[in-house]
């Protein structure tokens, strides 16, 4: 389940390893892995065009073509894009492979499938953007925003937190981690979340996803860096999947709960 730490990973690796290059020839082997193109049009469009910048926003990882045109990957829950050599086998759960003018192969895949990459012109760039959120590790994340998200909401905080069109790029590892730090239930509404409490998760949202990008993310199961290796953030966790651990904190018993469908990591006496 890769996230913005694990997405901005990957974007950085690519960053060094495949700007600049030209994608010499495209293979899709799952066509429902392309979104906004027939396969043989995301071919057309995309096959020698120079990578003149590669990004992410929230969890999407954008790879701009100079064509103007841009991909924007979702690795959805297990979904990976790794740079290979080309005389390393491709697994069966490849689905879309880009050739490089330097020989390389970044390959895109997704054990369960769910992975997809939209080929997007400037109009679905923007309608792109405009559906996320603040970005939170931006300048425009301040405490005064994080307020106003949380304003009025009766909304539960965790499933706020996990709406993307509010703060882009959280998910449920993060989420967990980030309440458990500002001692704030991940059950309250958002609106009974005192002054104080905002400030302290705006900044332990930041925390928790500066620490991973630093660790290169956290693998569980699946996720891998561009480079195929595995994050090393998942030994910093505090509470996520650590149920009947004892709390960094105070040593009380770490509990799991559901919370909107989703597997929820707390302590149940720091967090109020
Ligand atoms: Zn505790």
């Amino acid at each position: 389940m890769p996230e913005l730490p694990e997405v901005e990973t990957v974007a950085r690796h690519l960053q060094k390893v495949v700007l600049g290059r030209t994608i010499t020839q495209v293979r899709v082997l799952y066509g429902k892995a392309v979104e906004g193109a027939t396969p043989e049009e995301f071919a057309r469009g995309v096959q020698g065009q120079k990578i003149s910048g590669v990004g992410r926003r929230g969890k999407y990882l954008l790879i701009d073509l100079a064509n103007g045109r841009r991909l924007a990957a979702h690795l959805r829950l297990s979904g990976r894009m790794i740079v290979s050599a080309p005389w390393e086998p491709i697994d069966k759960y490849a689905q879309v492979v880009f050739s490089l003018d330097d020989g390389q192969e970044l390959r895109f895949g997704d054990v369960r499938k769910f992975g997809r990459i939209a080929f997007l012109g400037e109009r679905e760039c923007g309608a792109l953007h405009s559906r996320l959120g603040v970005e939170p590790l931006s300048d425009d994340f301040t405490v005064e925003v994080m307020a106003e998200i949380l304003r009025d909401r009766k909304t539960r905080i965790k499933p706020l937190l996990l709406d993307q069109k509010f703060i882009a790029g959280l998910g449920n590892i993060y989420v967990d981690e980030a309440l458990f730090l500002a001692g704030i239930h991940p059950a309250r509404e958002a609106r009974s979340i005192s002054p104080e409490e905002t400030a302290r998760l705006h900044g332990a949202i930041r925390r928790v996803l500066a620490a991973s990008i630093a660790n290169r993310g956290t693998t569980l199961v699946d996720y891998r860096n561009a480079d195929g290796s595995r994050g090393n953030n998942r030994e910093a966790l505090l509470v996520f999947r650590r149920t009947g651990q004892p709390c960094p904190r105070c040593g009380t018993a770490v509990e799991r709960l559901k919370l909107g469908g989703r597997g929820t990591h707390i302590c149940p006496k720091c967090q109020r």
